[in-house]
């Protein structure tokens, strides 16, 4: 099995690469000391440029206008991504191939496609108060009332929200055939009854902000559901699937970043009459950095590879985890000593390992905390064994 990357997939990535060196790096200390704000107009080129490139229908399949890369192309425009600061590639929507399984042939129209031409930007409101790890837990309900839906709840850390025009919201339904059950809903980001609760500071200094939202008997039409009633937490496995991927590719280049800026200052910076690659304790921490990227990108890779063959549902599921957990929790490591590395200047904003040490650390936290990561492999060795849940 290999995982290197054929001379299509290398060219996308060379694309992104590109795009993340010419077009969006050169922003980040711009944005690192505005709060994430860019001067005007750098946000609407950045998205029209990642819109031409490809990046927003990558993964919508071809029936429908998208690029229906293979995963392995994808991870690996995704890696090169990563090695952006202050969350400058979220500049474009992503019409995720699951979404064309999940919406109405309406919903594709009016949302996937719109996504794919950089025209409708969506947040998810998942999380809640009292239900973080597990979503099992939410308390916003949806009522349904003859073809509306009552939505009533509160969401926390609501990604985007500032840039989005609509929110995926997952609520329980209350009452009818599917009770209990939970569904997940389309609704405009100015619809009335919604409003900001408050917009909390984060450790990053991103132009996303993660607001906390209040649905307050906000009416959505029937026609705005995703999928059946039931359906929500499935399309949302879906999704987080997705997202984990994504964020361990992103995770191993912003190692790669890391190590390679660490490298590079190592060898110029003179401290007792040495570069400071010469001293050893500074080669390990290289070393290590490297094997430890090395292998999360090997995991990750792998783990495409699996989505491309088709490998069964589950399994993914796992997969996705896997490489999830290591590549975090690997990018926070070589964070950590890539700022030794500089020594007094890794603790400056301006400098690369200072930003990536706040900023990966939240990879350990989102789309499921690591704890999380290691229950749903456990789960998958427990039901499958060894050799299913890795694949080998
Ligand atoms: C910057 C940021 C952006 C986010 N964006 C979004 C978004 O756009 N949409 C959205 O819906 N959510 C979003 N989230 C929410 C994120 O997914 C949750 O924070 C995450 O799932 C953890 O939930 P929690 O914060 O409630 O922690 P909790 O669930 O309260 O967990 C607290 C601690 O307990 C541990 N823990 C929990 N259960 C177990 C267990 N069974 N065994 C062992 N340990 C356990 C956790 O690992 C963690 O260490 C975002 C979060 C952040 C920080």
């Amino acid at each position: 099995m290999s995982f290197s990357l054929d001379p299509e997939a290398a060219e996308w990535a060379a694309k992104a690469r590109a795009f993340a060196d010419n077009e969006l790096m050169p922003y980040e200390l711009e944005a690192e000391m505005n709060h994430g704000q860019l001067p005007p107009g750098v946000s609407e080129r950045h998205e029209r440029i990642a819109v031409e490139i490809g990046l927003a229908s990558q993964d919508a399949p071809r029936a429908h206008g998208g690029l229906e890369l293979p995963v392995l192309t994808q991870v690996a425009m995704a890696e090169q991504l990563g090695r952006v600061t202050n969350g400058l590639s979220w500049c474009y929507p992503e019409a995720q191939s699951w979404m064309f399984e999940a919406f109405s042939p309406e919903q594709i129209e009016r949302h996937a496609k719109a996504m794919m031409r950089g025209e409708r930007h969506v947040c998810y409101a998942i999380t809640e108060e009292f239900a973080g790890s597990d979503p099992g837990e939410i308390r916003t309900t949806a009522r349904r009332e003859g073809d509306h839906y009552v939505v009533t709840g509160e969401k926390w850390h609501v990604t985007s929200y500032n840039v989005a025009d609509t929110v995926i919201v997952q609520a329980v339904l209350a009452g009818g055939e599917h009770d209990g059950a939970h569904a997940l809903f389309f609704c405009p980001a100015d619809a009335e009854g919604l409003s900001v609760v408050r917009t909390p500071v984060y450790t990053h200094n991103y132009q996303h902000h993660h607001a906390i939202l209040k649905f307050d008997g906000v009416r959505i039409p029937a026609a705005d559901r995703i999928g059946a009633e039931g359906d929500g937490m499935g399309v949302t496995h879906s999704w987080f699937r997705r997202e984990r991927l994504m964020i361990a590719a992103r995770c191993c280049g912003a190692a790669e970043r890391l190590i390679e800026e660490a490298l590079a200052f190592a060898k110029t910076r003179i401290v007792s009459g040495e570069a400071i690659m010469s001293y050893q304790l500074i080669q390990a921490m290289l070393a290590d950095s490297a094997v430890e990227m090395h292998a999360a990108r090997l995991m990750t890779r792998e783990a495409a590879v699996a989505h491309d063959r088709g490998a069964d549902l589950k399994t993914l599921h796992a997969r996705c985890s896997l490489a999830k957990l290591y590549a975090s929790e690997m990018a926070f490591r070589v964070a950590d000593r890539a700022v030794q590395i500089f020594g007094g200047r890794g603790y400056m904003r301006e400098n690369v390992a200072e930003r990536f040490l706040r900023e990966v650390r939240v990879d350990r936290i989102w789309e499921g905390t690591s704890e999380i990561q290691r229950l749903i492999i456990a789960r998958a060795l427990d039901k499958r064994g060894l050799a299913a849940t890795i694949g080998s």
